[in-house]
Order: structure tokens, then C-alpha cells, then sequence
């Protein structure tokens, strides 16, 4: 008798736990269905109404109106709400703040250590992707690689972040962006840039970058030491195509810009000399324009005065109209390093969607700049920046119509990076 009654409490505990490991199996096997009641397609920068979103793991298993579900999926109400595939910044430097109105290179290398460096780039990384930002290109001066451990942080799970497209060590020629450094402090400048001023040199930082991390490589020519000639950026080209990476530059204009241009780098960031010539040139080889259109505000916040802040603003201007008419391919970038007070480094950021506003660039062309023409850019077009069947379910949804006004992107209550949600106000 007792044998039986043992027997039936094991059978018994069995099943339970069977049904356990099957309600388990069950809820693993969950989908996670969004219901947009506005969805931006970004191959047309239209809106599509009432669609339905289904996510199975990290990816987007299908979209379109009236889709069918399971009762047991998890179902969320976006239906109120405006749906974008998550954003994208192609030109941010997370660990780098000079003081307001007074930038200075070697006060920043001389009084921020790396570590320090480190965690302001983790805290901003977590700052964009909260704003729905979830791919950045992190293009440089970021203090001896810290932003290769922040990368190694995010992906740990110690503390959220973007997917980061990142450069490593500025390439420039001898001297970086710096000038005055006198020469008992000659090598200040190298936790931040690698001198290199012919194509071995050039080659041979690519490869130093890339055994630290780096997946784009980010020259700077024109600046304090001159600028780069043809042959140096298409051996900068070919090096980084043997690993499958691509080459940006910062470059102004003029035959600096046209050597960038010609010795095929994939794009300009910046650009603020560039006349109708190269832009056309541009649009005929492909590459891309990071504008980095920032405005009055941040101009003044680097310490120009209140007219060369006007007038470098209404040149901002002028450029980014010219390069919308003509056709330059264009991807969004803002390579803000300096916060407005109040405002944090995204905030800061997003105001350079007012020199897009102030230059008349349909609120569509703009959110596309921000999403499949950034992910082109970054190479990422099969993966990221669209919201259809088998792209990865980065997903962000805004209160407020982003056609209308662009501005409402300042407004992101949800937030989902591959699959999962980030953030849901
Ligand atoms: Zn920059």
C-alpha cells in the first residue's frame, strides 16, 4: 500500500514537473508582437498604418497588416504610437568632452585619465541607446582605445549600450589635430592619433588599429600638417579592404577633399568647404557626406563669437542644401563633444536637426539619413536600418509624428535592441 501511494506521488511529481519544463519550453518559444499603429518605412520614407510586428529571438519575423499570433505571444500596444527602426549616429565621440566655450586637446589629455575616459564613454553610450540611438560609429579620440573595453563592457552585460561601429586611433599626419605642443611633450597627442605620413605608416596603423578593435578606420587630412595625397588614401583603402573594412576621412574641402573622393573612402565627415564640383563628384563615386551639421549654439559652445557662429551656421547651411539638391549621398552624424548646459550629450546632439529643419530636408529624406543610408554606409543594409522579415529587431517608437516635425525623435518612449525591449514608458 505505502509502495503504491509512493509511486502515485512520484508519478504524480512527474508530470508536474514535465509540465514544468514544457510550460518553460513554451514560454522560451514565445514571440513578442508589436502593434504599430504607425510604421516608418524607410525604403520609401513613407507610414504605413495599423501593422503588426512579429519578433521571434533577436529578429523580425514578419510584418503587414491583420498578421495572425499566438494567444501565448507577448503582445505590445504601440498603437498610439509612431514605429521607426532604431536610429543610427555615424559620427559620435562617447569618451571625449572638452569644457564649454573653451576646447583644449592637451588640457583634456593632460587632466582625464583613461579610466575616466572609459565611464564618461560607457555612461553616454547607454545615454544614446535610451534615446533610441541603437548603432553608433564611435570615430576617434577616445583615449587609448578605452572605447574597445566599453564595447567589451557592453557585450559582457555590465552596462547597456549601442552596437558600436569603432574606429580606434585617429590616422593622421604627424601632429593629429593638435597645435603649440612644444617638444619635451612632443608624444601627448598619440594616446589619441597615430602619425602617419606615408602609405607604409598609413598601412601599417590600419593594422594596429585592427588588432585593437577598430572596423572602420577614420583618417584626418587637412588639418595643422597638411593633408593626405591620393596615393595615401587609396593605400588607406586597399589596406582596410583586405580585413573588409572601410575608410572614412575628416576633410574640409578642396583638393584634400577631392584626393579623399578619388582614392575611394566611403565617405567625408564634415565637409563644410565642399562646392558643388566635389559634391557632384561625390554622387558620382558614391560616397557619403557625414555633415556633422551643427548649428548657432554649438558653434558658440566652442567659443566662437556671436557673428563667426551666425555665419559658420548659415555656411552649415548652405552646404547641406546643396548636397540635398545635387544628390550627395547622405548619412547622419553629429560629432558633438562639448554638452549645452541643461542638456546631455544626446540632447546636445539632436540639435542639429534644426540646421536640417533650417535647410528644408523633407522630415522622410532626414529619418532615412538616420536608418537604411546610415546602415549602408556602415555596411550593415542586409541586417539593419529597414523593419522587415529577417532584419534585426532594433525597433523605436515615438509619441509624436515624426513626418510632421522632425523633432519628435527627441521623444523616444520605446526602445527594443535586437529583441529586446530597453526601454518601454
Ligand atoms: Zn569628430
Amino acid at each position: 500500500m505505502k509502495q503504491k501511494l509512493n509511486r502515485a506521488i512520484l508519478t504524480t511529481l512527474f508530470f508536474f514537473f514535465s509540465n514544468l519544463v514544457l510550460t518553460g519550453q513554451l514560454l522560451q518559444a514565445q514571440n513578442i508582437v508589436i502593434k504599430a499603429g504607425h510604421l516608418f518605412d524607410s525604403r520609401t520614407g513613407k507610414m504605413l498604418n495599423d501593422q503588426t510586428i512579429i519578433i521571434k529571438n533577436d529578429k523580425i519575423q514578419e510584418v503587414g497588416s491583420n498578421l495572425k499570433y499566438k494567444i501565448t505571444d507577448t503582445v505590445i500596444d504601440l498603437s498610439q504610437s509612431w514605429v521607426l527602426p532604431g536610429l543610427m549616429d555615424c559620427h559620435v565621440h562617447i569618451t571625449f568632452n572638452f569644457s564649454y566655450g573653451n576646447p583644449s586637446y592637451v588640457q583634456l589629455y593632460t587632466t582625464e585619465s583613461s579610466s575616466l575616459r572609459a565611464l564618461r564613454g560607457a555612461y553616454v553610450a547607454e545615454q544614446f541607446l535610451m534615446s533610441g540611438f541603437t548603432t553608433i560609429k564611435e570615430i576617434g579620440n577616445d583615449a587609448n582605445y578605452a572605447t574597445a573595453d566599453i564595447i567589451k563592457a557592453i557585450k559582457n552585460g555590465w552596462t547597456k549600450g549601442p552596437a558600436i561601429f569603432y574606429a580606434g586611433k585617429i590616422i593622421a599626419p604627424y601632429g593629429g589635430q593638435t597645435s603649440g605642443v612644444n617638444i619635451e611633450n612632443e608624444h601627448l597627442w598619440n594616446f589619441e592619433y597615430i602619425d602617419a605620413d606615408n602609405p607604409d605608416e598609413i598601412k601599417k596603423a590600419i593594422r594596429k588599429n585592427i588588432y585593437y578593435g577598430a572596423n572602420v578606420i577614420k583618417l584626418v587630412s587637412g588639418q595643422q600638417a597638411g593633408y593626405y595625397d591620393l596615393e595615401d588614401i587609396k593605400a588607406a583603402v586597399d589596406e582596410a579592404k583586405k580585413s573588409g573594412l572601410k575608410v572614412t576621412v575628416h576633410v574640409q574641402g578642396g583638393t584634400a577633399a577631392r584626393n579623399v573622393i578619388l582614392g575611394g573612402a566611403a565617405a567625408i565627415e564634415h565637409g563644410f568647404e565642399l562646392d558643388n564640383d566635389l559634391l557632384r563628384l561625390m554622387k558620382e563615386k558614391g560616397t557619403f557626406l557625414v555633415g556633422t551639421d551643427v548649428g548657432y549654439d554649438s558653434n558658440i559652445s566652442w567659443g566662437l563669437d556671436s557673428s563667426l557662429a551666425k555665419s559658420e551656421e548659415k555656411r552649415t547651411i548652405d552646404r547641406l542644401k546643396r548636397a540635398y539638391k545635387i544628390g550627395t549621398k547622405m548619412a547622419y552624424g553629429t560629432d558633438l563633444v562639448i554638452d549645452e548646459p541643461g542638456l546631455n550629450r544626446i540632447q546636445t546632439s539632436l540639435k542639429v536637426l534644426k540646421t536640417w529643419k533650417a535647410a528644408e530636408i523633407p522630415s522622410s529624406y532626414v529619418l532615412q539619413t538616420m536608418t537604411i543610408y546610415a546602415a549602408e554606409l556602415l555596411g550593415i543594409e542586409k541586417s539593419k536600418g529597414v523593419l522587415e522579415q529577417s532584419y534585426l529587431a532594433d525597433i523605436i517608437a515615438l509619441k509624436n509624428n515624426p513626418l510632421e516635425d522632425i523633432e519628435s525623435v527627441k521623444n523616444v518612449h520605446f526602445v527594443m535592441k535586437e529583441g529586446k525591449v530597453i526601454k518601454q514608458d
